[in-house]
């Protein structure tokens, strides 16, 4: 039975999220949590200096004597790009900076990254993934039905960082996450029947599942050594620095346009030719999932925007029809496959096998960072 469609009062979060649920003033539970546990805390970045300094000493200081004393993975995207550059021209650390080519990338990605990376001085490390092993990987993927298809790219990016952090010996991560553009996660439920991204064991059974075949260069992490054997054993500690600075998107924007030439992309994720037909055509289109009702909801709870300027926005489609039609033939050739069999991953019925997955690593580890209060997040 279709459920009555409902939205969010305050956000634009809605009944596409099939297990959201609303107070009696009509507000999402992530809005109240926002206000009861986020925005305490992180006061828009404002008045964090003490404990941004204390940290950017303890980063310096781990790093004495050696080449790198952080590593920061670069998508080319408006977070990872920002981050560097604060990281570099204003806080003076000297990052280990790796780009993942899984060889999606959009031309005009590859052009921001190296005018951030000339301008800084910076020396970056690009690592190519095999692309016959990307590609048989990625139409695995396409083959579950399900909404998690880009899996193979964001494990490769996650474990090229756990390798990475332990080659190097370096004990600190840069990561992008920031509550200002990010605070509304997209829901659970927009990924039913996809098992956890950094987890080798689902990856490798559905590949197993649809295809039989074998990787030989892609490189794996697991929920174990990413969760605990890095973190706790090998001190290596994840820290999302954008969290103790004020500034909002639109400054974001402003300060890589100007410093850089940035060419801004029209939406989040839109660097990579894969992502941007998922997130802007195969997911609202197959399944209802627009993925910019979280990130206009971010901008909305944190007052960057109004509600109403994002109701506006939603109004028309991620990208208009010919954009559509250009990326679908263009993801096709790239996947080697008719665009017949690509519609027909498409139409596929919403009913999904199981796959064998170490979901309970990962449940466990979030459950630790929030206990030990590093998690700054609302996870639905
Ligand atoms: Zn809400």
């Amino acid at each position: 039975m279709e459920r009555e469609y409902k939205i969010c009062q305050k956000c634009v979060m809605d009944s596409s999220d099939k297990t959201l649920t609303f107070d009696d003033k009509g507000v999402c539970p992530r809005c109240n949590e926002y206000e009861t546990r986020i925005v305490k805390w992180w006061n828009h970045g404002e008045g964090h200096e003490e404990e941004l300094n204390k940290l950017l000493d303890e980063v310096k200081a781990s790093g004495k004597g050696k080449k790198y004393d952080c590593i920061l993975g670069l998508s080319g995207g408006l977070d990872s790009s920002y981050l560097l550059h604060l990281a570099v021209a204003k806080w003076g650390l000297r990052p280990f900076v790796f780009h993942v080519d899984a060889g999606w990338n959009l031309p005009v990605a590859e052009q921001n990254i190296r005018r951030i990376c000339d301008k800084l001085g910076i020396e970056l490390h690009i690592e190519k993934i095999d692309f016959e092993e990307m590609r048989q990987m990625q139409l695995a993927f396409f083959k579950t039905g399900h909404a998690g298809l880009d899996a193979p790219q964001d494990h490769a990016f996650i474990a090229q960082v756990d390798k990475f952090s332990e080659k190097l010996g370096v004990k600190y991560i840069l990561n992008g996450y920031n509550i200002c553009t990010e605070i509304v996660a997209n829901p659970a439920s927009w990924n039913e029947g996809a098992g956890p991204t950094a987890d080798k064991t689902y990856l490798k059974d559905v590949m197993k599942k649809h295809g039989g075949f074998k990787t030989k260069n892609y490189v794996y992490t697991t929920g174990f050594r990413h969760k605990f054997w890095l973190p706790y054993v090998k001190g290596v500690k994840t820290v999302h620095l954008l969290n103790y600075v004020p500034f909002t998107k639109k400054e974001m924007i402003e300060t890589l346009v100007n410093e850089y030439g940035y060419e801004p992309y029209k939406q989040k994720h839109f660097e990579d030719l894969l992502t941007k037909f998922i997130e802007g055509w195969w997911l609202p289109t197959r399944f209802g999932y627009d993925i910019r009702k979280a990130q206009l909801s971010s901008l909305v709870v944190t007052g960057q925007m109004t509600r109403e300027e994002a109701l506006d926005i939603l109004k028309e489609p991620p990208l208009t029809e010919e954009e559509s039609k250009e990326l679908f033939s263009q993801v096709a050739k790239k996947l080697q496959i008719s665009e017949e069999e690509l519609m027909s991953y498409h139409r596929m019925p919403k009913k999904y096998i199981k796959y064998r997955n170490k979901s309970w690593v990962f449940k466990l580890g979030i459950k630790l960072y929030t206990m030990l209060g590093l998690d700054k997040r609302i996870r639905r």
